[in-house]
């Protein structure tokens, strides 16, 4: 396939916002594609060359980006520098000047989607010494064949600023009308995904082979996206919804996606990133303690002292993900891994069968030792035992429980009642913190003029939308270290509009890329007309009361992991019942 083709699906789908239209246009792409263009196409959409957990982006410095540009089209390095302080978006400075262009290209080629994948794979994985020439070289051969428009697309791979509006999600539906014309095949392709991480290699096996896809199984070595757990406020509500359940301790610690084939051990993150060498002592006690010869298990680590059964605070867990010292911190504080899921095990998917059986399952695999056991827990259908038992674990200082349907299977990548956590919850604020997504900032008043930061304007997802929607404006909770490494840390990311997937009603002093995610507690929520969160036709939306920040950015977390309008709004309405409980009482 010719690459213009992608470029002019790129060109429509960023003129419209509508979210059917988007898929339209994606669909007419891959219903003629191969299944090994399919897969490079994806990629490209999402704007990389492999799978995240690959660890490969094609990333580039602007300053680079901007030489390529300059090498190609014979303008020099400060013209090209000029027009991007002018227009802020270096795509649209290479299409200006591929337009424009001084000199000719002798080596003009037609670009196919082949070509300019692999030059991108090859500038991913170029390093060492005089790699930034070579990079820019590439780039620049890519610019040579380039048409404007062409160019425009190709500049914004290296810089990861796509702009296309469109999320795997809507990759997935696309896909779906390509072979079946409507969304028939999305659910199925949505759990394949969740089983592997790897949207292309989905694409690639669904144009292979379209049946096959609903028999996709989990494969040691590509992280599976983790199940996520719903809330409720009392154990009464929890046993009312599962009837008899297990009731597990939530540790507060780092949850690790452990894959494991004979000797060979990777550790993943919540957000399938490879950390295999931050945990030394966990990948030697999975070797000495797993009893399967492959398995993919799932578990939360924390520093934690065996003899006295005491919990270290979170923040010593936190201090293990850098890369230096690790040896060190991995002697002085060994991490506990508390292991509460087996997903596969020597030829076996594990996720289609109950909770319960799995759990005997898990049994087996571990064998007693000093670095891995098993997730505390018990099984009951009594709230009050549920409720004790909670109560027992926040006095070992656990962050509090989670109630698991005894007969659910294992949902990757969802948030379902299959899993139900339970958190300790003051008067006056809510139950449970809440992770949203920075859209802008705002520059300081008064004290803070100094710091050019007075607070952050962050968004939740609509999922059903594909859409972020503003919830709150965060002006406390940081520190003035907090403040400068805060604004600095978004400097990085500014945009000159409103990101393309946003709807706000409110317009912070700077717009930035939806990328970070922060913690934020909050006292509740309630209906404001001025947040785009819930909001339907006249009726207010939904906001945080005095929300503050807690902790730093998540690396851990994605976009795709900020918290939904749907929980929040399902919060909104736990905290009614919980007001109705204690004006009872009182
Ligand atoms: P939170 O910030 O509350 O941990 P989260 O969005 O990371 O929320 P949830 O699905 O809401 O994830 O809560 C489950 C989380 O609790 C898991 O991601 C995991 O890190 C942690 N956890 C601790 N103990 C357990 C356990 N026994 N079973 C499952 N998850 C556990």
């Amino acid at each position: 396939m010719l690459f213009e083709k992608l470029a002019e699906a790129y060109e429509k789908m960023e003129a419209t916002a509508a979210r059917l239209e988007i898929t339209d246009i994606m669909s007419g792409i891959f219903k003629p594609a191969s299944p090994e263009e399919a897969k490079k196409i994806v990629y490209l959409t999402q704007g990389t060359v492999a799978p995240s957990h690959a660890g490969i982006e094609v990333g580039m410095g602007e300053k680079f980006v901007e030489r390529a540009i300059a090498l190609s089209t014979g303008y020099s390095y400060k013209q090209v520098e000029a027009e991007y302080k002018k227009s802020g978006d270096l795509g649209k400075v290479a299409e200006k000047f591929v337009s424009e262009r001084r000199q000719g290209s002798l080596s003009r080629e037609d670009l196919s989607v082949k070509k300019v994948f692999d030059v991108l794979s090859r500038i991913a994985i170029a390093g060492g010494a005089g790699s930034q020439d070579a990079k820019i070289k590439s780039l620049a051969e890519l610019l040579n064949s380039a048409s404007p428009s062409e160019a425009k697309f190709i500049v914004r791979f290296p810089l990861a600023k796509m702009r296309l509006g469109i999320g795997d999600a809507t990759i997935v539906d696309s896909l779906s009308f390509a072979r079946r014309g409507s969304k028939e095949d999305s659910a199925v392709l949505a759990r394949a995904y969740n089983m592997c991480n790897d949207l292309g290699l989905v694409a690639e096996n669904y144009l292979t082979d379209e049946k096959s896809i609903a028999k996709f199984k989990p494969r040691v070595f590509s992280p599976i996206r983790p199940s996520l757990a719903e809330r409720l406020p009392t154990g009464e509500e929890i046993i009312e919804k599962l009837g008899k359940c297990s009731v597990e301790a939530k540790y507060d610690g780092l949850r690790l996606q452990v894959h494991k084939s004979g000797e060979k051990v990777e550790i993943f993150s919540r957000k399938q990133e490879k950390m295999t060498h931050m945990f030394p002592e966990i990948v030697a006690g999975v070797r000495k303690q797993v009893k399967a010869k492959e398995a993919i298990l799932e578990g939360e680590a924390l520093a934690f002292n065996s003899a006295t059964g005491e919990f270290f605070p979170f923040q010593l867990t936190m201090q293990r993900k850098r890369k230096y010292g690790v040896k060190e911190m991995a002697e002085k504080y060994p991490l506990h891994l508390f292991v509460f899921e087996a997903l596969f095990a020597d030829g076996e998917d594990l996720t289609t069968i109950p909770y319960v059986k799995r759990r005997q399952r898990l049994g087996k695999i571990i064998a007693p030792g000093e670095r891995l056991s098993l997730a505390d827990s018990i099984v009951t259908d009594k709230p009050a035992e549920l409720e004790k038992y909670f109560e027992e674990s926040i006095e070992k200082g656990l962050e509090g429980v989670i109630a698991k349907d005894l007969n659910a299977p294992y949902v990757a990548g969802a948030r379902q009642f299959a899993w139900i956590k339970l958190k300790r919850s003051y008067r006056g604020e809510l139950s449970d913190t809440v992770d949203l997504v920075i859209v802008g900032y705002y520059l300081g008043r008064g004290m803070r003029t100094e710091f050019g930061f007075g607070g952050v304007l962050c968004a939740v997802r609509d999922q059903d939308e594909g859409r972020l929607k503003t919830v709150a404006k965060i002006g406390s909770g940081f520190s003035e270290e907090e403040m400068t490494e805060m604004k600095g840390l978004l400097d990085k990311i500014k945009v000159k509009e409103k990101p393309k997937r946003l709807d706000s009603m409110l317009t912070p002093d700077v717009w930035v890329e939806p990328k970070y995610i922060i913690t934020v507690a909050a006292d509740e929520i309630t209906r404001s007309p001025m947040h785009t969160c819930g909001k339907k036709g006249d009726a207010p939306g939904y906001a945080l009361r005095f929300p503050r920040m807690t902790g730093n950015v998540r690396s851990d977390k994605g976009v795709d992991d900020a918290t939904t309008v749907e929980e929040i709004i399902a919060m909104h309405g736990m905290q009614k019942k919980v007001e109705m409980v204690e004006g009872e009482g009182s």
